[in-house]
Formats: structure tokens, sequence, C-alpha cells
């Protein structure tokens, strides 16, 4: 890869909200974390309960995984699953926004874990 592709990668990861989150360059409440997750509570809470999952490892969104990251994006779903135990959720959403025409503000992929209000569907 040529020196100024990688520094392109560089300065988007130091850059990156949710990356510096994982490096404890911003605070957020955090509830799990693991070697390849973590899980904050929402800045702007749209439910009691609104969790972020993210993959520690920058990815842009789920449209920018690989094959190789299946095992990594199985994992976010059973960290969600583990955290819906936990906290006795009956039922909850599970939701990530691909792409600005999806509603994607922040560019590091993540799950939305919202539950405890009735939601209707389909969403907005
Ligand atoms: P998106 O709009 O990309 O699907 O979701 C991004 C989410 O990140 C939004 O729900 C927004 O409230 C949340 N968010 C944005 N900035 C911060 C932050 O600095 N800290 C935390 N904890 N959440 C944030
Ligand atoms: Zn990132």
């Amino acid at each position: 890869m040529p020196v100024g592709a990688q520094k392109a990668i560089i300065d988007a990861l130091q850059e990156c909200l949710f990356c510096r989150i994982v490096r404890r360059e911003i605070p957020a409440q955090i509830v799990h974390e693991d070697e390849q997750a973590l899980v904050f509570k929402d800045i702007t809470p749209q439910a009691p309960t609104h969790l972020l999952v993210i993959p520690k490892k920058h990815l842009g969104s789920l449209s920018a995984s690989t094959d190789g990251d299946a095992l990594l994006l199985g994992h976010l779903q059973r960290v969600a699953c583990w955290i819906a135990e936990s906290v006795k959720l009956s039922s909850f959403r599970l939701v990530t926004n691909n792409g600005k025409g999806a509603g994607q503000s922040v560019d590091h992929l993540h799950y939305h874990l919202l539950a405890g209000r009735p939601m209707s569907w389909p969403p907005g």
C-alpha cells in the first residue's frame, strides 16, 4: 500500500469518534468490554435502554466488513444477547444504520441496542 494511503487510514483512525472512545480519549459510560467489543450508553438515548455495541477494530460500516469479519460480527450479536439477558430485557431491537441514507452519522460500525418502550415498525 502506498505511504499516502497508509497515512490516510492512520489519520482516519485518529479522528474516528468511536475509535477515540475505545482508546479512552473521549469518556463514555461503558457497560461491557472484551478483546473485540465495547458497549457503551448512547449520548442521546432514544429509549430507556439505548446502548451502542461496537467492534474495537475500526470498520466504517457493516458494508465495510469482509468475510474475514464474520466471527467478529457474530460476536457483536452474541454480546448484545448477553447484555439483554443480564438486564432481563424481554424484547429489544438491534439495528445498524448503514450509510448516510439510512441515518448513519458516525462512520464506525455500531449496533444500536434499544429497549424499554413500545417500538413501531417500519422505522422512520
Ligand atoms: P448513527 O446515527 O450513526 O446510527 O448512530 C450514532 C449514534 O452515536 C447516535 O445515536 C448518537 O447519539 C451517538 N453518539 C454520537 N456521539 C457520541 C458520543 O460522543 N458518545 C456517545 N456515547 N454516543 C455518541
Ligand atoms: Zn473507528
